[in-house]
């Protein structure tokens, strides 16, 4: 019997065209790669005792010919389901290393920039060759780099995953856990991970300012990090009541439209003269 149209058959006709949009997505994404229609915005990181630039987000983008621009969400986690986030991710790896190498070549402000990875990539394919294929490629050295990972990193072989960990360590490149808090594992397990920083999702940040239970999260999961002798970074920061309630937290570091929308390189440049 033929598979595919038992499938088809299946759902209702009105789920065809998103069946189709996302097929012509994940066949698009190879194209997108060879054709050059991916790209990176930036963001910054600022520094809540200072208030100055303390580090850059990566943040991929895809300019489709017909169909625009096309936000992550849409096709990052097609491309995980996939396995396709490989190849993206060493895409967007190299790029961002590149880009910084340019910026410091260019003798503008040297700052670290981290880039997403798929918690993929630490149970399949070559995560460790890859990174020092691509510093190596690109000529950046390893402390001008971050790696942003979420905590599903850890859902299994934590043991082979906190091993890659500390060998990245080792190299100078720091680890962040994004999203921090909305995943399942729990500020006791944070101890056993050789971490730099913990991002705090922006879901906590929103509304903090009036809402006693999630400003009490915060304090105990920041005064934990810091215990750890672990950053904390507040995702999300749109407003200044907000900026101003995570720093009396004790932030580290603050990122958000507050400061800046994730702005192509040519842009972002603007941050880097100071
Ligand atoms: P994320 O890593 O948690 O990135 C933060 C997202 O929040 C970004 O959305 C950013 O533009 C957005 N954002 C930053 N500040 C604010 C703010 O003040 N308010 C609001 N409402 N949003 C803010 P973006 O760029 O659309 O990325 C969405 C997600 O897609 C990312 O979440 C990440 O999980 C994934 N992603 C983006 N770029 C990459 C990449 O290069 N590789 C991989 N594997 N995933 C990526
Ligand atoms: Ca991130
Ligand atoms: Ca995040
Ligand atoms: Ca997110």
């Amino acid at each position: 019997k033929d598979e595919g149209d038992g499938y088809f058959r299946y759902y209702k006709p009105n789920l065809l065209p998103l069946i189709a949009e996302r097929m012509q997505l994940e066949n698009g994404l190879h194209k997108a790669l060879l054709e050059n229609q991916l790209f990176l915005c930036y963001q910054p990181k600022i520094s809540a005792a200072t208030g100055e630039l303390s580090g850059i987000e990566a943040l991929i983008r895809w300019k489709h010919p017909e169909l625009g621009l096309i936000p992550p969400d849409k096709f990052i986690p097609l491309a995980e389901e996939s396995g396709f986030i490989l190849e993206i991710d060493r895409w967007v790896f190299r790029e961002a290393c590149r880009q910084n190498k340019a910026w410091q070549d260019a003798g503008l402000q040297q700052v670290s920039v981290s880039v997403n990875i798929s918690a993929r990539h630490f149970y399949q394919g070559d995560l460790i060759e890859m990174i020092a294929e691509e510093l190596q490629n690109t000529g950046l050295d390893a402390r001008y780099i971050s790696l942003e990972i979420t905590e599903g990193v850890f859902m299994r072989n934590i043991e082979q995953v906190i091993e890659k960990i500390q060998y990245l360590r080792r190299l100078g490149i720091q680890i962040s856990i994004d999203d921090f808090g909305t995943g399942f594992s729990s500020l006791n397990q944070l101890q056993r991970l050789p971490i730099s920083d913990v991002k705090l999702d922006r879901s906590f940040i929103r509304g903090i300012t009036h809402d006693d239970k999630k400003s009490s999260i915060v304090r105990a999961i920041i005064e934990l990090a810091h215990s750890m002798n672990m950053r904390v970074v507040a995702e999300g920061v749109e407003t200044g009541e907000e900026s101003q309630f995570c720093k009396d937290l004790n932030c580290d570091e603050l990122q958000g439209y507050l400061f800046s929308r994730p702005l192509p390189a040519e842009m972002f440049e603007e941050f880097l003269r100071g």
